[in-house]
């Protein structure tokens, strides 16, 4: 990087996030993605580790002395979402959009990558830089812990902008922070039938719509109160004329829930009620489940660490119903997870809207969390 001061620096960085952002591409499809930021740090002499990822990679920086080894992470993938803004960098890839601000996260890593091999002197021990790919399909983290990218890591710092906090804001607590995310599919077979002689079939639009509606008694009934449980049901199928009673019908829809034992109650209660259901009507259900992703939960430790390092002051931030994939990575490693702010106007779209704007100067805080994060984790472990 030919730049010297500290505005130069960001400024260059920013161009690169408005670079992104014009190219987006969804998961497991980044290979231009990836491309240019090999180039990047290949440019900037920052070592690339091999790796078995399509898409995505990991970069290296080894401190000139021992110490312990842990990872930043910033995933990198877009959705598909026709971009309806008005900003000058907007998408040029049509039906496919940064809405979550992955470019703004991927920015942000770069810059930490290029500010901490800059004082790889001074630092004791390593710290790996995973561009990680598919989050947003939820299924990214399984990739890079089933290709062992990150084995020998003992510690995993992430975030995620947030457009309804205040540009620089910083939200950070350990524990519970984002829901785990759970797919169902529910299929009911029963006999079809003339629309006109009932009898002569089970009709499995009426279960269709009876387990629908028992299935909300699952939050209303089953579970503690004073615990966040959702239960949508999002996708209803059956039946291709008006006078024929088909003989299968399905359904789709997702559970989110904050620990593990709501999650089990959540899933049992969803079989029974669905299968009793369909044979209350001399029909059968099968069910499907799925996880997308498990909940977030960040470590204590490592949450102070960060915390202890950072030089802004921390806000405790709400929990949300959404889910991350950055939970995979928390399962095996301790890790924290941190929400910074890329908006604050009172109307900012959230992500995953057409209009939902992530504002440059995000990525100057997210940069100053990384590097601040990665120095005080590798100082606190190393003790
Ligand atoms: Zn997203
Ligand atoms: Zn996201």
């Amino acid at each position: 990087m030919a730049t010297s001061t500290e505005t130069d620096f960001l400024t260059e960085i920013i161009q690169l996030r408005h670079e992104f952002h014009q190219n987006p591409e969804l998961s497991n499809q980044e290979f231009q993605t990836t491309k240019r930021i090999t180039e990047i740090l290949t440019d900037w002499q920052i070592p690339i580790e091999k790796t078995d990822l399509d898409t995505g990679l990991l970069a290296v920086i080894e401190g000139t002395e021992p110490g312990p080894t842990i990872a930043l992470r910033a995933d990198i993938d877009a959705l598909p979402i026709q971009e309806q803004t008005d900003i000058p960098f907007k998408s040029q890839n049509p039906g496919v959009m940064h809405a979550c601000g992955h470019d703004l996260h991927l920015a942000s890593l770069l810059g930490a990558a290029y500010q901490l091999n800059q004082q790889k002197d001074s630092l004791k021990g390593t710290i790996k830089l995973l561009f990680q790919p598919a989050e947003e399909v939820g299924h990214g983290g399984d990739q890079v812990l089933d290709k062992h990218v990150l084995d020998g890591v003992e510690a995993i710092i992430g975030f995620h902008n947030q457009p309804d906090l205040l540009v620089g804001e910083i939200a950070l607590k350990s524990g519970a922070l984002m829901a785990g995310c759970y797919h169902f599919d529910i299929t009911i077979e029963g006999k079809g039938a003339h629309a006109a002689q009932p009898q002569n079939g089970t009709d499995v639009v009426v279960t269709q719509a009876a387990i629908v509606t028992q299935l909300q008694t699952i939050v209303s009934r089953n579970q503690d109160p004073f615990h966040a449980v959702v239960v949508s049901v999002t996708k209803v199928n059956a039946g291709k004329t008006w006078n024929v009673l088909p003989e299968t019908a399905t359904l789709e829809g997702t559970v989110r829930t904050f620990n593990q034992a709501d999650t089990e109650k959540a899933k049992q209660r969803l079989i029974q009620i669905a299968k009793n259901t369909a044979a209350t009507y001399n029909q059968t259900a099968t069910v499907n489940w799925t996880t997308g992703a498990d909940p977030i939960n960040n470590n204590e430790k490592i949450t102070n660490l960060v915390k202890q390092g950072l030089t802004k002051k921390v806000t405790q931030p709400k929990l949300t119903m959404t889910a991350e994939d950055f939970a995979t990575f928390e399962t095996k490693i301790p890790g924290t997870f941190a929400f910074i702010g890329s908006n604050g106007a009172k109307k900012a779209k959230g992500v995953h809207d057409p209009n939902y704007k992530g504002k440059d100067e995000t990525i100057k805080t997210g940069i100053q969390y990384f590097i601040e994060s990665a120095k005080s984790v590798l100082e606190g472990l190393d003790k």
